[in-house]
């Protein structure tokens, strides 16, 4: 994989990059995690004491006892740890793609390597890896730290890769009118590699190509140099 997390690299000095900085300071900063600075707002929407229930229902069923010290608090960080992992379901990423500036550019703008951190919905285990994240501009630009934030929040809830790879690609399709999307998400999923076939290291590669991404082989060629080119 790639030896820094330089998710701009493509973009180095760029109109884009200075964007991002104007936009994105209406929020959050920009050093602090995602998912901290939004654990507040989504902590209210989660029943915790539910889950605090249910965890120590999950402890009695597999023969622990959930009172001896050291499960008594596991409960309640369980949930704490679930309100920060599907904090996603309770925010609408579209609105990261509100903000966007009219801007001429015809060329590949491409996000690579956004790290993320999804639960699988099938074992409501983690699946973990990165995002490339790549539009072909139609009169729309929007903030590069916004794809990330679009990737966080996509992956912030129960998933299946696929369906999260599918759901990005349509949110930029949708409120940037772009020419064409590319996404790539290349995970490891650890209910492949803890548990079942045990096969640590396998990764799970998925795409979905609109616009001119899917109908140009040159478009998808240069991604792909974009994306994969400097690990050769
Ligand atoms: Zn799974």
């Amino acid at each position: 994989m790639t030896p820094s997390g330089n998710a701009q690299s493509k973009m180095e000095g760029s109109l884009a990059d200075e964007i991002d900085g104007e936009i994105d300071g209406e929020m959050d900063g920009d050093n602090a995690p995602v998912h901290e600075s939004h654990a507040n707002k989504v902590a209210g929407k989660v029943d915790h004491a539910r889950i605090e229930r249910a965890v120590r229902e999950i402890l009695l069923a597999v023969g622990e006892n959930p009172d001896r010290e050291g499960l008594r608090e596991t409960p309640a960080r369980v949930a704490r740890m679930y309100a920060e992992m599907f904090g996603g379901l309770h925010l609408d990423p579209r609105r990261h793609l509100k903000k966007f500036f009219t801007e001429r550019y015809d060329e590949v703008v491409l996000v690579r390597d956004i790290s993320f951190q999804s639960m699988c919905e099938h074992h409501m285990l983690p699946f973990l890896g990165k995002a490339h994240v790549a539009y072909l501009p139609g009169p729309r630009i929007v903030g590069l730290s916004k794809l990330a934030r679009v990737v966080e929040e996509v992956a912030r809830r129960p998933q299946v890769q696929e369906r999260m790879t599918e759901q990005i690609a349509n949110l930029l399709v949708e409120e940037l009118k772009v020419k064409g999307v590319a996404v790539i998400i290349e995970a490891e999923h650890t209910c492949m590699t803890i548990r079942g076939v045990r096969k640590p290291g396998a990764l799970c590669i998925t795409s979905s190509m609109k616009g001119h991404f899917r109908t140009g082989s040159s478009t998808r060629a240069e991604l792909m140099t974009l994306i994969y080119g400097h690990r050769q």
